[in-house]
């Protein structure tokens, strides 16, 4: 047996047992490293030395019976979550060098547990895009299709739990980053209720946006995940003092009478005929095991997109100020401070992180703050009451995650706004604030994975876990591996 292979859950029981040992479990995840990374490239940092100190020190802590849900179990982390000490470049030439002087909250969770990690993942410059292909580094590749972008911004961590080089990751999602890369390799992607899980050392794109979370291989581990980063934190101001569920214990009550929403905008003109087709067998599935279709609408989903690209980039605007040259990261040189200044942002950035940069500094610029900035808050809060009014009536609201199945590799990076229409179903969720997730829902005839978004009520992650767990088990698709 390849213990790789196996999920969160299955290596708990073999490692509490004392069946297994984590070193045995990275070696799995090593070999299968060894052998297809260089191909997919999921990783921007490998870290094996540490990797197997971890592995020794999760063992004496088992042998000393001090099991946590995460003891010994190797994990992949986004390469803009700070690991102190560790490489965390955010896949830009600007922090090529940077080796954080702290923990972020996520993963000193983690390391509390006595996880594993195995590496950082790639990703879209600062997190900025929907195929890997803005990383400063290399575009990773979708395992189950070499040709195809693995999706992004998380794509180097969908790719690695995909293509089994680790057990499950960490992404983060602001407009769709966690969910779209989950649904185009075929695994499960949790973007949590904006302040569930803390943002401290998640290296900032859009704060009022980001949220980090877990990509798995089936929905009890990304319970089991949730589980361990959620909750308060006081290093993040807009983290939220609420008690922390079991999620686990969620898994397994049925579905019976709930009543999950159909919003008419997402069954649009340019959604992909099997993608379509395919969540709608999932919604007769869904029907067929006790849940109740009922028909809604969000108006202003049509604006969603448009919303997004002004609030996103007015705050990345903002946060990206700070990479100057002059404490950490790249630096050029000029022949005087500013100059200094401007070549080593003119050379750090990248061309979509610097498009970003601009359209937010001219949405945020006196004269068209009111035109633009002011206007997308307004639509904002219009975005937050589609979702308050239709939870009235539903308890789960269904969509396709993405209108399309992977793409190929450079098919749209001429195209920003072809790229950026790929998020047309998960960012109104991000602006909403609301929690959702992607979990398989079939394949096209290529082969190609299809994902399922459910989308929760604020701080309702419970029954997003109860309505997808519920709908896996009645399918097998999680159990198809990419390699
Ligand atoms: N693809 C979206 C963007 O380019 C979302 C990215 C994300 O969620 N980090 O902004």
């Amino acid at each position: 047996m390849r213990l790789n292979k196996l999920t969160i859950k299955e290596l708990r029981r073999l490692l509490d047992k004392r069946e297994i040992t984590p070193t045995e479990i990275l070696n799995d995840i090593y070999s299968q490293i060894d052998r297809y990374e260089d191909k997919i490239k999921s990783y921007i940092t490998i870290t094996k030395d540490f990797s197997y100190k971890m592995a020794e020190d999760a063992e004496d802590h088992i042998k000393n019976g001090l099991m946590s849900p995460l003891t010994g179990i190797p994990l992949a982390i986004k390469d803009n979550i700070c690991t102190k000490g560790i490489l965390t470049t955010c896949a830009s030439r600007i922090l090529y060098n940077f080796l954080p002087p702290y923990e972020s909250t996520v993963t000193e969770k983690l390391l509390r547990q006595k996880y594993i990690l195995v590496g950082k993942t790639n990703l879209d410059e600062f997190a900025m895009g929907s195929s890997t292909e803005n990383s400063f580094f290399h575009t990773t590749k979708n395992p189950w299709n070499m040709q195809r972008v693995p999706g992004g911004s998380s794509g180097g961590s969908a790719a690695a739990v995909a293509a089994d080089e680790c057990i499950a990751a960490l992404g983060s999602d602001t407009g769709g980053s966690i969910r779209q890369p989950a649904s185009f390799c075929g695994v499960v992607g949790l973007k949590p209720t904006y302040g569930l899980v803390s943002r401290f050392g998640l290296i900032a794109f859009a704060s009022s946006l980001d949220q980090i979370g877990p990509i798995t291989k089936d929905v009890t581990d990304s319970a089991m995940m949730l589980n361990v980063i959620a909750g308060y934190d006081p290093l993040d101001s807009t983290s939220v003092p609420i008690d922390v569920p079991d999620y686990v214990s969620a898994i397994g009550r049925d579905i019976k009478g709930l009543k999950i929403g159909i919003p008419q905008e997402f069954f649009i003109e340019g959604l992909d005929i099997e993608v379509s087709n395919t969540v709608k067998e999932a919604i007769n599935k869904l029907e067929s095991i006790g849940a109740i279709p009922v028909d809604i609408s969000l108006p202003h989903t049509a604006y969603a997109v448009a919303t997004y690209y002004i609030v996103a980039t007015s705050e990345a605007s903002s946060n990206l100020s700070r990479y100057d040259g002059v404490k950490y990261g790249f630096r050029a040189s000029g022949k005087d401070l500013l100059e200094m200044y401007m070549n080593s942002r003119a050379q750090g950035f990248g061309d979509e992180v610097k498009r970003r940069i601009m359209l937010g500094t001219y949405a945020l610029s006196s004269g068209y703050y009111d035109a633009y900035y002011k206007k997308a808050q307004q639509i904002r809060t219009l975005i937050m009451q589609d979702f308050k009014m239709a939870f009235e009536k539903v308890d789960a609201i269904i969509t396709p995650t993405s209108p399309t199945p992977a793409f190929e590799i450079g098919e749209k990076t001429t195209d920003p706004l072809q790229m950026y229409l790929s998020d047309i179903f998960t960012i109104s969720v991000n602006l909403a604030g609301v929690p959702a997730i992607s979990i398989p829902c079939g394949f096209t005839q290529d082969n190609l994975p299809i994902g399922l978004q459910i989308i929760g009520r604020n701080f309702d992650e419970e029954t997003i876990f109860r309505v997808a767990y519920a709908y896996e088990q009645s399918m097998d698709f999680y159990k198809r591996r990419a390699i």
